[in-house]
């Protein structure tokens, strides 16, 4: 049974900031509902204080800043995301990664925003962000600050996020020339959560020379994370298929994951070996078709 709480429902994001300042103590955010309910059904969380930011319309846009790149509202769907026409060129694969997100349902109510801040490692849109280079904005009575991606996932359900801060925003920036970006997840049933997944993003020169390549696991560790020895395997080469099997290896040998309900430690090692190579190539060949 659900606590109960003082409802708030900030209809901007001043007010919003306000409410969590003045119930910094004590307050939990509610964007979709469709992580939080859960644990406020199973008494995980009893606050005193719900404030509801699902009615702040300001914060739920998708915009293309030209050559600046994207910058999606922390308010955004994921169904929003998957049929948006800026999803192009790289960015598609954001729109690819939505569409393997959970059913039409949750997509409908469930935002970026809230995902994110959840904080679960095996979430769909953190390992894509990852790869593209995203940056996250976070709001306060304070002020603003942008986070790399990377420092924003902590640990379990854990994120760099303050008392008295929220997400208002995600900023992906413009991928250069020749840029393929690609993402898949392992799940036992189609609708579910990853049992583990890997997103690649890959740059080449005009000679095939990988000048830059950004690889991401989900449900491979606590958080989110970049697997760098497989990035540094490739980097600077031209990339063969042994080159990405080496590249597999050292993911699946840096990669932390634990033995769970859905796998073992083993088996999700395997799959990161398996999974890095699949996606880097296919990221390799849109860069070469972009
Ligand atoms: C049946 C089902 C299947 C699912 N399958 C998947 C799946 O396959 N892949 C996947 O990635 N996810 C999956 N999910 C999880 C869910 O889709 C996401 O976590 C959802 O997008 C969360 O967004 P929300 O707006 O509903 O967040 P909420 O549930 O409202 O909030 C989630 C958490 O984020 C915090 N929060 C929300 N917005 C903000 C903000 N702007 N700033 C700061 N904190 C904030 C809340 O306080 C809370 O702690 C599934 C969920 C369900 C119910």
């Amino acid at each position: 049974m659900i606590k109960d709480f003082e409802y708030f429902g900030p209809k901007t994001l001043n007010e919003a900031l306000v409410l969590l300042d003045k119930y910094r103590d004590d307050y939990k955010i509610i964007a979709g509902g469709q992580s939080l309910i859960i644990l406020l059904r199973q008494g995980l969380l009893q606050p005193e204080n719900v404030i509801d930011i699902y009615g702040i319309k300001e914060l739920d846009y998708i915009k293309s800043d030209g050559k600046k790149g994207l910058k999606i509202g922390a308010l955004t769907t994921h169904r929003e995301i998957e049929y948006s026409d800026l999803m192009k060129g790289s960015f598609k694969v954001l729109s690819e990664m939505e569409h393997l997100l959970s059913t039409p349902q949750t997509r409908n109510r469930g935002t970026i925003g809230g995902n994110i801040s959840h904080g679960d490692p095996a979430g769909d849109p953190a390992p894509v962000l990852m790869a593209l280079g995203a940056n996250v904005k976070l709001a306060s009575v304070a002020g603003e600050r942008i986070l790399d991606m990377e420092k924003f996932s902590v640990d379990y359900f854990e994120t760099a996020m303050e008392h008295g801060e929220m997400l208002v925003e995600i900023e992906l920036p413009a991928p250069p020339p020749h840029t393929g970006a690609a993402y898949t997840k392992f799940n036992i049933i189609a609708s579910d959560m990853a049992t583990v997944s890997v997103a690649s993003c890959v740059t080449l020169a005009a000679d095939d020379t990988c000048t830059d390549v950004r690889i991401a696991l989900g449900a491979a560790a606590p958080r989110p994370m970049r697997a760098k020895a497989a990035e540094a395997i490739l980097k600077g080469k031209k990339i063969t298929d042994a080159l990405l099997k080496k590249a597999g290896q050292a993911a699946s040998e840096e990669a932390e994951p634990v033995s769970d309900i859905s796998a073992s430690e083993e088996y999700r090692r395997e799959l990161v070996k398996v999974l890095t190579a699949r996606v880097t190539k296919e990221a390799m060949s849109r860069a070469k078709a972009g």
